[in-house]
């Protein structure tokens, strides 16, 4: 569904990404993992068209988007949560939601998807009405995938959706991962340091070093690999 060919990214006169092959199939949920600063939120951020890459190429479906901008990149069926949730503080829960469907005009089909979203996360139903600044992390969180699902995407990027929230709460982030990919089909590339839980719910992952990708296996050969146990697992 999407590939990357030797994507490389600068912020100024900075090289973030340094050639990065990566290939998501449809249906899949793809891990990236690796230390701060490796180039994780970059390599998002240059498939959604923030960051927008030097040099190589980026497909989906075999077109190229690199150069669009990312209004067009969101209406072709890609949505990003960035890392931080970003969620807009003084808007009520349902207007992030609207905001979500903003490039959609199939009125019933929005309807279905404000539902299952509500039905996905019930505490965001019973908070409609509330400003989104007033919600916990958790469900700031919550919010943030939410409001991406609004726009109905074929693949959903998520930026660290486990960064700074309690365990528990992560446990939930990661069950509702793995349900949407499952019951909705949606393929998911999800970027984390939380290595150890994003490799037991993805089906292949990446490793990324420098601005490089150093390793890329299935997620249960990399739970196994003893080098990412020792670099990235804690074990
Ligand atoms: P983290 O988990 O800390 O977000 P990351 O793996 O996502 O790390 P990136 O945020 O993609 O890494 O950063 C990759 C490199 O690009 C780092 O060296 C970082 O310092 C640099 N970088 C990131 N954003 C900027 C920016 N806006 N301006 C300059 N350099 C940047």
């Amino acid at each position: 569904m999407l590939e990357l060919k030797s994507v490389r990214t600068y912020y100024g006169n900075i090289q973030a990404l340094k050639g990065i092959d990566l290939l998501i199939n449809r249906g899949e949920i793809i891990t990236l993992i690796g230390a701060n600063g490796a180039g994780k939120s970059t390599t998002l951020m240059s498939i959604s068209g923030v960051v927008p890459p030097k040099s190589g190429e980026i497909t989906l479906d075999g077109t190229s988007i690199v150069g669009m901008d990312p209004d067009r990149i969101v209406s072709l069926g890609i949505s990003q949560v960035p890392e931080g949730r970003r969620i807009f503080p003084h808007l009520t829960v349902r207007e992030n939601l609207d905001l979500g469907a903003l490039l959609r005009k199939d009125k019933a089909e929005i309807r279905a998807d404000l539902d299952y979203v509500f039905n996905l996360f019930p505490i965001l139903a019973e908070r409609r009405g509330q400003a989104g600044g007033t919600l916990s992390g958790g469900e700031q969180q919550m919010l943030a995938i939410s409001r991406a699902l609004m726009a109905r995407p074929k693949l959903l990027l998520l930026d660290e959706p486990s960064l700074g929230l309690a365990p528990l709460i992560v446990q939930q982030i990661f069950e509702i991962i793995a349900q949407i990919n499952s019951e909705n089909g949606t393929t998911i590339f999800l970027v984390e340091q939380n290595a150890n839980q994003a490799l037991k719910v993805a089906h292949r992952g990446y490793v990324m070093e420098n601005g490089r990708i150093s390793l890329a296996d299935t997620a249960e050969k990399l739970l196994s690999n003893e080098d990412v146990k020792n670099a990235y697992l804690g074990v």
